[in-house]
């Protein structure tokens, strides 16, 4: 294919329409026909990255291979393409400004006014093209963070429509917008979405696609007064309905001929239909489950489930493989002590604590394993939660009563979980964690050799702490061995206890890499754990 196709997804009348999610099921039926197609957030906000943000604020942090601390959505589009995404696929206004700011200081400019146009939108569009620059991609679908009419967003729309006016034909515009149904008057309403267009094309954007969000179907009366407002034609009013799984929208999205509409604009052919035979498998999997099981997920961001976005959709993944319905229990650490855990925990087929950072909750992480290793209830520990099962393990089989990890209590006499060496001279909280993928070898007679097939894994990284090898001998005379470890360091990734029937605890974030396409190991073993015992339960 010749140039590059650059494709722009804005959002209006509300956030939390879903615009990675549709971009995500755009790309998967484009892929599916062949295209090879990466997908790239630009989020407005000032924070270099999303690291350095509470959970609360934005939902789960997202890592990818190289190390980047990236916005959720990334999440989906690996879930749905099956292919890494990198820094590259991730800018923030902060990032933006700090290099125009960087050049600026290095005298860069020659002495010129630095301004938002051109220098900052300058700077947009060479991240926007640095993706399509590396000439692995047909096709680079940009998601615009935000709403429409949003302050922060201007300098990134102002961006769209140089680009679409540069590149004609190679460039076309998504909005994503909202048709409320306003249940007095029993009908679906246009004008918000009227005037989110206007607003657009106030900036000088004329969206060529609209994808509405909607409750009720649209009708064709409706699209042709929508195609009429907003200057679309009417078969590029797509009506996007609420879905039973996010997993579906490719296939609704498909029916309503997005992604024909789509390679019509930017003059691709149609002929080949997309190849989504894999895609229903899935799906059929979810919708008719033969098992139903119910896994307790442990952590102290629980009111807000985005917190945990690829570990709760890594496990709808091994559902799908299990033929098995996955229930996740929500529990707060917080609230669990030891007099309430067999309250909290009862009948659980398998638990998971999860990862996190601080004091806060940590205690019921650890009340939560000793109740998990003492019952032999299937146990996944990711990153912190793997790092409360070494504690637990210290203080109950071990004997050290006072055992901990130096981040919540630096003075402890057992650090059986302690600060890295290298992070010793860190000074900065954003971007120093130890962050990506690194391989880690397996013990050839471990359960998670069993579960991977291969020596030799590699997985991603977002931590400060680590397993203190000062205190390796003493837990594998007493039953929780290494498992895995990192080849070039000896840092210690993975624990399990042999004489449990499923005791894992990993230092890595495994829920990263589950896709549709791949589900992670590691997940369906629990899952398939989980049905195990929830038939003996
Ligand atoms: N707080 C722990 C550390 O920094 C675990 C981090 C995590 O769970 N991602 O090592």
């Amino acid at each position: 294919m010749s140039n590059t196709k650059y494709i722009f997804v804005t959002g209006g009348v509300t956030s939390s329409l879903g615009k990675g999610i549709i971009a995500s099921s755009l790309a998967t039926l484009l892929q599916a026909r062949g295209y090879s197609v990466t997908i790239q957030k630009l989020d407005p906000y000032i924070n270099i990255d999303p690291g350095t943000l509470n959970p609360y604020e934005h939902g789960e942090c997202y890592v990818t291979n190289d190390g980047a601390e990236t916005d959720l959505d990334l999440g989906h589009y690996e879930r749905f393409l099956n292919t890494a995404t990198s820094q590259a696929n991730n800018v923030t206004t902060g990032r933006i400004y700090k290099t125009v700011i960087e050049k600026e200081r290095k005298g860069d400019y020659l002495g010129k006014t630095v301004q938002v146009i051109p220098h900052i939108t300058d700077e947009i569009k060479r991240r926007i093209k640095i993706l399509g620059n590396t000439g692995e991609f047909d096709i680079v679908i940009t998601e615009i963070g935000g709403t429409v009419g949003d302050i922060e967003a201007l300098p990134y729309i102002e961006t769209v429509r140089q680009m679409r006016w540069e590149l004609g034909e190679d460039c076309l515009v998504i909005h994503l917008t909202l048709i409320p149904y306003l249940t007095a008057a029993g009908e679906l309403k246009t004008k918000p979405t009227q005037h989110s267009v206007k607003a657009l094309q106030e900036s000088g954007v004329q969206p060529d696609i609209l994808v509405c969000r909607a409750e009720h179907e649209l009708g064709d009366e409706m699209k042709r007064k929508l195609a009429l407002f907003c200057n679309v034609k009417k078969d590029a009013v797509i009506e996007a309905l609420d879905a039973e799984s996010i997993y579906a929208v490719p296939i609704l999205m498909h029916k309503e001929k997005l992604d024909e509409v789509t390679l019509r604009k930017l003059n691709l052919p149609t002929k080949n239909e997309p190849d989504l035979q894999h895609w229903r498998d899935f799906l059929s999997r979810l919708k008719y489950p033969e098992h139903e099981v119910e896994i307790g997920l442990v952590g102290k961001y629980v009111e807000l489930k985005d917190s945990y976005k690829s570990i709760s959709e890594a496990l709808i993944h091994a559902g799908s493989v299990n033929q098995t319905q996955v229930k996740i229990r929500w529990i707060h650490s917080e609230r669990l002590t030891p007099e309430n855990i067999q309250r909290n925990l009862k009948d659980l087929d398998a638990i998971l604590v999860a990862p996190g950072f601080g004091e806060r909750g940590f205690e019921g992480k650890i009340a939560t394993v000793q109740f998990a290793r003492e019952n032999n209830i299937p146990f996944l520990g990711i990153c912190f939660g793997m790092q409360a099962s070494v504690i637990e393990f210290a203080r109950n089989v071990l004997g050290h009563k006072t055992a901990n990890s130096s981040e919540i209590d630096p003075k402890t006499k057992y650090p059986v979980i302690d600060l890295m060496e290298e992070q010793k001279k860190v000074v900065n909280y954003g971007g120093t964690m130890r962050l990506g993928a690194n391989d880690c070898q397996l013990r050839a007679d471990s359960l998670a050799y069993k579960i991977y097939g291969q020596e030799i894994i590699s997985e991603r990284h977002r931590h400060r702490f680590e397993f203190n090898n000062k205190f390796l001998e003493k837990y594998e005379k007493n039953g929780m061995i290494a498992t895995g470890t990192n080849p070039k360091t000896g840092l210690v990734e993975i624990v399990e206890i042999p004489s449990h029937p499923f005791f894992i605890g990993v230092q890595f974030h495994p829920e990263y890499k589950s896709t549709v396409a791949a589900p992670h190991p590691l997940f369906v073993h629990f899952v398939k754990a989980a049905n195990l015992q929830s038939s003996s339960n």
